[in-house]
């Protein structure tokens, strides 16, 4: 294809619409058409990344291959498209800033006043053009964070403005709104739609298609008057409501013709196939399955939604490939201890031990971990939740009571998990962990190879602290077998207990890397045992 052409999704009205799930979306349907589509979230907030945030300020933290820490919506992409996405596909206020800022003090702008215009909205421009020419897409989707009229999205919507002036046909943008009911009224109210396509316009830019947000179906002659007041086309008007999972919204938008009408927009052929096949049919697998999988997420973020988004789909996708429903219970771990965790953890067919950061909520991660090795419950431990698993069986099945991870104890006189020598000098926090892809060896006959069936594998990390190899003997003689290494550092990536029936703990991220047509083998493997261990308990 010639030219790439740029799509941006705004969001008005509220937040929190899920503009992110709308661009997968679109993304997803242009890509059915057989383009080449990635898509690109820009973030208004001054941190260079969104590494520092904690979940309860920004939710789950992703990790792309190149080592990013990202916007959770980026998960989403990757879901969707199964496409891999790197750093440039997040930028942050924080990150255009820095790049201008650094430009000047190398005196590249020549003894120029720099200003937020141009040279900010220039900076943003060059980041939403750098995917199409740097990697060739035809489509670039470029979600921007938050909500038209906030002061700190003024710079991207400026930038919007330009780029639709400069690249006519090549550049829509899609508009994401909300319609909120008024029970009392007994009606759904258009107004906040109007006004924010208003404040679009006051802004210099005319949205091309309308998405709103409802509970519930809206009536056409709502939709005309919306398209009438907001000078959009009548078909361009559509609707998103309310879906049992996200995988169903590609399909309710292309029920209204959502992917002809941007191809027509741009001035591409309508009259391609569409090819949803693999999608259909992971749907129709959920809707088939009749049984459910109980599994147990223990963490401390457990109350928010958005926390451990990856782990939730990753175990979705797994239950559906596995042709079960999921069934998945949040278990706070500050308030999980040894007396109340056979209680608490009865009747989960397996239990997934959450990564995290720090001394709280730790001691309920060691007695869920307790309780799933004495009683033979299937057990997967991810990053702090396999170094858990390494600090409990040094307590309680090596003798060291004592024994901690650095990072929560710098005294302990068995330092089982350790401070990784390159994070030794760390000093800067931001984006100085161990992040991204790298291999892992893994030995024949595992519980991990089996699953991956095959020896080397990559996968996502995100951590300074590692398994302590002077133990590594101590654990191999007493039943914990370390049956995954970097092949280049040596560093231990999976613990197993093979006389269990599936306890396996791992020091990288496999929920950053399962989508809906690629599924993570090693959840696969993980719903497949909790299936078997539902089935044993009944017989
Ligand atoms: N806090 C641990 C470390 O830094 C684990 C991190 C994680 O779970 N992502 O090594």
């Amino acid at each position: 294809m010639a030219d790439t052409k740029y799509i941006f999704v705004t969001g008005g009205v509220v937040s929190s619409l899920g503009k992110g799930i709308v661009s997968a979306s679109l993304g997803k349907l242009l890509q059915a058409r057989g383009y080449k589509v990635t898509i690109q979230k820009f973030d208004p907030y001054i941190n260079v990344d969104p590494g520092t945030l904690n979940p309860y300020e920004h939710g789950e933290c992703y990790v792309t291959v190149d080592g990013h820490e990202a916007d959770l919506d980026l998960g989403h992409y990757e879901r969707f498209l199964n496409v891999q996405t790197t750093r440039d596909n997040n930028i942050t206020t924080g990150r255009i800033y820095q790049n201008v800022i650094n430009k000047e003090r190398k005196g590249d702008y020549l003894g120029k006043t720099v200003q937020v215009i141009p040279h900010i909205t220039d900076e943003i421009k060059r980041n939403v053009k750098l995917l199409g020419s740097k990697y060739k897409f035809d489509f670039v989707i470029t979600e921007i964070g938050g909500t038209v009229g906030d002061i700190e999205s003024l710079p991207y919507i400026e930038s919007v403005r330009q780029l639709k002036w400069e690249l006519g046909k090549n550049c829509l943008c899609v508009h994401l709104t909300y319609v909120p009911y008024i029970s009392a009224a007994k009606e759904y109210k258009t107004k906040p739609t109007q006004h924010s396509v208003k404040q679009l316009q006051e802004l210099g830019i005319q949205p091309d298609v309308l998405v709103l947000r409802t509970e519930r179906e809206l009536r056409s002659d709502l939709l005309r008057k919306v398209a009438l007041f907001c000078n959009v086309a009548e078909d361009s008007v559509m609707q998103s409501i309310d879906m049992p999972t996200i995988y169903e919204v590609p399909l309710v938008l292309q029920r209204q013709k959502m992917d002809e009408i941007i191809l027509r927009k741009v001035g591409l052929d309508t009259n391609t196939n569409s090819d949803m096949k693999q999608w259909r049919e992971f749907l129709d697998l959920k809707l088939s399955a009749k049984d459910s999988v109980k599994i147990g997420l223990v963490g401390k973020y457990v109350e928010l939604q958005d926390a451990y988004k990856s782990i939730d789909e990753s175990l979705l996708q797994a239950a559906i490939y596995n042709h079960h429903k999921l069934d998945l219970h949040s278990i706070h771990s500050e308030k999980l201890n040894n007396e109340n965790a056979a209680e608490m953890l009865k009747g989960m067919d397996a239990i997934l031990i959450a990564p995290g950061f720090g001394q709280r909520g730790i001691d309920g991660k060691f007695a869920a971990i307790k309780y799933a090795r004495e009683n033979d419950v299937p057990c997967l431990g991810i990053c702090l939740g396999m170094q858990c698993m390494v600090i409990e069986f040094a307590r309680n099945v090596l003798g060291l009571a004592e024994a901690n991870s650095t990072e929560m104890e710098l005294q302990t006189p068995y330092k089982v998990i350790d401070l990784m020598e390159e994070q030794k000098n760390v000093t800067y926090m931001g984006g100085s962990m161990r992040l991204g892809a790298y291999d892992c060896l893994l030995k024949k006959g595992s519980k991990t190879y089996e699953a991956y069936d095959k020896e080397l594998i990559q996968e996502r990390h995100r951590h300074r602290f590692e398994f302590n190899n002077e133990y590594k003997n101590k654990y191999e003689e007493a039943g914990m077998k370390c049956t995954g290494v970097n092949p280049d550092t040596d560093l231990v990536e999976v613990v197993e207990i093979p006389t269990l029936k599936w306890f396996v703990g791992v020091q990288y991220h496999p929920e950053y890397n399962s989508t809906v047509v690629n599924p993570n083998p090693l959840f696969l493997s993980f719903i497949k045992a909790a299936i078997e261990n539902k089935k044993n308990k009944v017989q």
